[in-house]
């Protein structure tokens, strides 16, 4: 355990467990987004924020920005009403102000900007709120531009061309960022192939004709480019050995189940952009509204998303590595920098 610190507490309002936790904030204030989840077990909720704050300082580190890793969790049962899920925003406002501003709270999985605006009548340790409220609203639109740079400078790298014309890309997952990926890879040319356990999604698959596979079979579907875009764990020491793409890139936090799938990928001669970095797109648009940045500065650093993943795979190349084991020693060597200043966590005014 490297964390620096992790809350759980049980909502006075709610009743439900609230986790936050604090990876590091060796390089600025840790921010990372809020899950609203129904875990097996409290317990899970704690590794699941665990296992993600620490990615969030990998990500934001090989980013090059000043900020740190964290993420809250908040368990729930199924069938929240509107009343409890406005207790239990009150209630993670209210632990994440405990920390005095080491933690920056944004949207992710299962919440949205309207939760945002809630959780802010609590702390003001808050991004993406929602447009009208001068935030940067919901950022996957952001984020699904970065997976698409990261797209094109993985094809380049594995196919010789970073054009999307005619390369056959598989979407797992058509929440707010696969949709938006699978529109702006249609209107680049891509074949598309789409995939959601929300039978909601046949409607886009169709206006954008694409192919729908079932969710069982969709990471092993023949395509260039596997896009994991739905939860974690999408490829698995299971299923490694039947993928049948030649590069995966998605914006799916934590796709591979263990790290050491990475080295099966890399065996299999399947190029793989680090998840970090191919979706660090949402957390440039929370770090604009942070810095109050113009739309413009936002989408340079995003395109930047490209070339920062082909130093990357070069890195990779030149140390026999796979590319996750070289962003890695990337984003630990920014960290090691920042340590060896002993630079404290700027609190957000
Ligand atoms: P979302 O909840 O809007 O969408 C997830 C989609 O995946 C849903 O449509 C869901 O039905 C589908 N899904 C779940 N399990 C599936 C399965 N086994 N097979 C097929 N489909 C499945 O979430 P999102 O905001 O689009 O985020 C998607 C992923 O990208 C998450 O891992 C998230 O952490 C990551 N991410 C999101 C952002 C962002 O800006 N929203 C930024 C960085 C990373």
């Amino acid at each position: 355990m490297t964390h620096e610190e992790v809350i759980v507490r049980r909502g006075r309002r709610s009743g439900l467990y609230v986790v936050v936790a604090v990876h590091s904030t060796a390089l600025g204030p840790a921010l990372g987004g809020a899950r609203l989840w129904s875990y097996r077990t409290p317990g899970d909720g704690i590794a699941d924020a665990m296992r993600l704050s620490e990615a969030m300082t990998y990500k934001a580190a090989a980013a090059g920005l000043e900020l740190g890793g964290g993420k809250s969790v908040i368990c729930v049962e199924r069938g929240l009403s509107i009343a409890r899920r406005r207790d239990v925003m009150l209630d993670l406002g209210d632990a994440i102000e405990s920390l005095e501003g080491r933690y920056v709270v944004a949207e992710d999985v299962g919440t949205g900007s309207d939760d945002m605006a809630i959780v802010a009548e609590r702390t003001s340790q808050v991004v993406g709120l929602p447009v009208e409220q001068g935030g940067s609203g919901d950022p996957s639109p952001v984020t699904a531009r970065g997976v698409e740079a990261a797209m094109r400078a993985t094809c380049e790298r594995r196919l010789g061309s970073p054009e999307l014309d005619r390369i056959r890309v598989c979407v797992i997952g058509l929440g707010h960022v696969g949709s938006r990926l699978a529109e702006r890879l249609a209107d680049a040319g891509a074949r598309l192939l789409v995939s959601d356990i929300d039978p909601g999604g046949h409607e886009l698959a169709e206006r954008l004709g694409a192919e729908w596979v079932d969710p069982e079979r969709a990471a092993t579907a023949e395509c260039d480019v596997l896009a994991p875009c739905a939860l974690g764990g999408t490829i698995d020491r299971s299923n490694v050995g039947e993928l049948r793409c030649s590069a995966v890139c998605g914006s799916a936090n934590n796709m591979l189940a263990h790290e050491s799938v990475a080295g099966d990928l890399h065996r299999r001669g399947i190029l793989y952009a680090p998840d970090f970095i191919a979706n660090a797109g949402g957390l440039l648009n929370v770090y604009g509204e942070l810095h109050d940045l113009p739309e413009e500065r936002i989408s340079v650093l995003v395109d930047g998303i490209g070339p920062a993943l082909d130093a990357v795979f070069a890195a990779a190349e030149r140390k026999a590595t796979t590319p996750l084991e070289a962003a890695r020693e990337l984003a630990a060597a920014r960290l090691e920098r920042a340590r060896s200043l002993e630079r404290p966590a700027r609190l957000v005014a």
